[in-house]
């Protein structure tokens, strides 16, 4: 537990009820403190409104107002209070823009997408929990808060925030939310392809991924989405880097371009990075030569090597060896090489063409592959003999 975080918003819930106002702890922190397991943030939900808040504290940020949330940085941890709410009405079973506030607690909880998340939690330690949260945990279960074809007619989102928990805590989705998944899996492409990466990620790099994966083809729901989800495929999978969940999507569907990364609106440097890999682990099918271990980053090189223990099983090579194979090249950088083009348009007395990116390219290879050292003099026999042999 993050007990900075904790008594950060037990401050901000003690002045808040020394105003007259209710305010409580709500959400995935009340769900991780039972869980026993640490939370990232502690949100706080309170009848006042945001005005109210905001005049209750020096410094605050309006982070999203227009649903009631204002960010209170007084404390040592900045934290986010919302006013108790509803969700107004729903439009293309994406999340409205405008909300209702509302005054009760229960209304508030109401509205949350799952039991184990409709759990408050007050300044006192005494647990609200309406909806049956503690026994769903207990039992390992992720249940919808009352009807479930509702709530995810009303936002799809839902349904994949539902297998990002089964996938982050290896629980089971219950049967009646299972089947309205299933009966709305299509659903899911009218969610923002923002807010998909997003649960994907935390797909990828949950403690049970391969539940998560198994809960994603069950419910239906790769079938619409971009690209195949075998849950087979990711029985080994393991990683706490979304990069390398995203790298291991493309490799299992043969995508080498990572045309997958761009539909999922993927960054550039996220781009760069897997199409490394990609081409570190084809390399690898023939086995990895200097050249390969120069080209490609280390991280590149290493998680392109754990993918092929996850698809073929053989473990041969440590981290650490590639690492070492690495670091033992004669050179790690194209700068690093003891001649220019300069020098060899001067040895040559030839001007400048294609032959010359060919000629440092293939100096650059003889290097790497200890055929010559990185020496001027050397590298200059070298190219001598090479033309000798050309001519
Ligand atoms: P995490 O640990 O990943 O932050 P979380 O449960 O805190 O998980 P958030 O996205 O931070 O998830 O949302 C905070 C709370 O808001 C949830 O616990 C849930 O009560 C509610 N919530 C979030 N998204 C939805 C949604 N799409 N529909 C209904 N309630 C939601
Ligand atoms: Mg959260």
């Amino acid at each position: 537990m993050n007990t900075k975080n904790w008594q950060a918003a037990m401050q901000v819930i003690e002045k808040i009820e020394q105003a007259g106002f209710e305010a409580v702890v709500v959400g995935g922190a009340v769900r991780d403190l039972y869980l026993q397991k640490a939370s990232h943030d502690v949100d706080v939900a309170t009848s006042a409104l945001p005005t109210e808040v905001k005049a209750l504290f020096s410094t605050t940020i309006d982070v999203g107002i227009e649903h009631g949330t204002v960010l209170v940085t007084d404390m040592v941890e900045p934290i986010e209070v919302t006013t108790y709410r509803t969700d107004g009405t729903y439009v293309d079973h994406r999340r409205p823009d405008a909300v209702q506030f509302v005054r009760t607690l229960k209304d508030d909880l109401q509205r949350r997408d799952f039991t184990m998340n409709a759990m408050a939690l007050t300044r006192t330690n005494e647990l609200i929990d309406l909806y049956g949260g503690k026994a769903d945990i207990d039992a390992k279960m992720i249940r919808a808060v009352g009807d479930p074809v509702l709530r995810f007619q009303e936002d799809a989102l839902r349904m994949l925030r539902a297998v990002r928990f089964s996938a982050q805590l290896g629980f089971a989705i219950e049967e009646a939310t299972m089947m309205a998944i299933k009966q709305h899996a299509a659903t899911i492409q009218y969610v923002a392809m923002e807010r998909i990466h997003a649960e994907l990620s935390k797909i990828w790099t949950g403690k049970y991924v391969a539940i998560g994966l198994a809960s994603l083809e069950q419910s239906e729901l790769a079938s619409f989405l971009p690209g195949q989800f075998k849950a087979s495929q990711w029985a080994d999978f393991q990683t706490e880097d979304r990069i390398v969940g995203w790298a291991y999507l493309c490799v299992l569907n043969a995508d080498f371009d990572a045309q997958l990364l761009t539909v999922y609106k993927c960054s550039n440097k996220d781009k760069a990075f897997v199409k490394q890999v990609l081409q570190a682990y084809k390399a690898l099918e023939a086995g990895w030569q200097p050249v390969h271990y120069f080209r490609y980053e280390l991280y590149a090189l290493q998680t392109a090597y754990r993918f092929a223990q996850w698809q073929q099983g053989e473990q041969t090579v440590s981290f650490e060896e590639i690492e070492q194979n690495k670091l033992a090249l004669p050179i790690q950088q194209t700068s690093e090489l003891a001649v220019s083009g300069h020098d060899f348009m001067q040895w040559t007395s030839k001007k400048r063409g294609p032959w010359l990116k060919q000629v440092l390219n293939d100096a650059l290879q003889a290097v790497l592959n200890g055929e010559v050292a990185n020496d001027p003099q050397q590298l200059k026999e070298w190219l001598i003999n090479a033309f000798n042999d050309e001519g």
